[in-house]
């Protein structure tokens, strides 16, 4: 008993430690949001990972989790999550809640978090995970591709996979003054692009770096 509370409390330190590092690693890439970076001090991400990559889990790089697909890389997390400008109460739809550890981000940044997954597999985990944590996001195992009407519309929309181009679905749940976040592209390389609703019918897009994301399957994404 005593040895593995010790032994989990010292696991712990070495994690919060690790955590800092990588704050002060993603500062020196660019990251200025300073909510972000202290979200990211503060979500466990080893809790998102199985066991065996528990190790790795602060190293700046993309891991896989189950059923072929990743948690992104720490960098394209902050990158995403700083261009959608997320401010405490904001209504935020996440598409592809993979192993939950973005949705984490931004309920502990104070958003009331949205998240869809269509593999029920990662649905069931990430639920599971966020629970524990104490993390209370809406999940739906669904298509995410065309957002979720029932509770639009969003102050913010974040895609964390590859889409062929802008959903158009996803735009018209935003609110005014709203922002969505996705990679365009093909298989290999896509643009970060930010789309911001400036009225009822007119949008306005910035185009930023380029990233490599898992596929978004759907009625407005890739085809199975
Ligand atoms: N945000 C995740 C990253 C997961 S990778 C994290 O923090 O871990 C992208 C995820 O998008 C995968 O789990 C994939 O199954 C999911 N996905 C792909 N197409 C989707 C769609 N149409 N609707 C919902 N989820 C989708």
């Amino acid at each position: 008993m005593i040895n593995s509370f010790f032994g989990s409390s010292s696991g712990e330190r070495k994690f919060k430690k690790r955590r800092r590092q990588l704050v002060d690693k993603l500062r020196d890439r660019g990251i200025h949001d300073e909510n972000v970076l202290k979200a990211i001090g503060n979500v466990p991400r080893h809790k998102f990972v199985e066991t065996a990559l528990e190790d790795r889990a602060y190293k700046d790089t993309a891991l896989p989790i189950e059923r072929g697909q990743t948690i992104s890389q720490p960098y394209t997390v902050a990158y995403q999550t700083q261009l959608l400008e997320v401010e405490e109460g904001d209504k935020i739809l996440e598409i592809g809640t993979g192993s939950g550890y973005q949705a984490a981000i931004l309920c502990e940044m104070g958003a009331r978090v949205y998240s869809v997954e269509r593999i029920k597999h990662l649905y069931d985990r990430s639920r599971d995970i966020l629970e524990e944590l104490g993390y209370r996001a809406q999940l739906k195992c669904d298509d995410g591709t065309v957002g979720w009407s029932a509770y639009s519309p969003y102050d913010g929309i974040l895609v964390t996979a590859a889409a062929p181009e802008v959903p158009d679905k996803l735009k018209h749940q935003l609110n005014v003054g709203g922002i969505l976040v996705v990679p365009v592209g093909d298989n290999d390389r896509q643009i970060m692009m930010r789309v911001i609703r400036t009225d009822e019918e007119r949008f306005e897009t910035e185009r930023y770096n380029a990233f490599k994301f898992v596929p978004l399957i759907g009625e407005e994404g890739w085809k199975e």
